[in-house]
């Protein structure tokens, strides 16, 4: 099972809390803004699929995030 991470940019005000707290799916960006990790994006450096073992870690990124700018929804394997 994997899951699809998307980042909305123009909510995400570069606070860190996800790259620092969920640092294998999340990368600091430019200006701070966060980044999925260039390993599993797919097109855009705001969303792509992570792996089933890297998926706890990528809630918990979207739970900590003040703004709620980060999305994870699993997919089907
Ligand atoms: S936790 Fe949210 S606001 Fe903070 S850097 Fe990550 S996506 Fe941006």
């Amino acid at each position: 099972m994997t899951a699809r991470v998307s980042i909305n940019s123009s909510e995400c005000f570069a606070c860190g809390l996800c790259y620092v707290l969920a640092p294998d799916v999340f990368v600091e960006g430019p200006e701070g803004k966060a980044e999925l990790n260039p390993r599993y994006r797919s097109g855009s450096p705001y969303e792509g699929l992570v792996p089933d073992e890297l998926v706890p870690e990528a809630v918990r990124g979207m739970m900590t995030c003040p703004v709620k700018a980060i999305d994870v929804v699993e997919e089907g394997a």
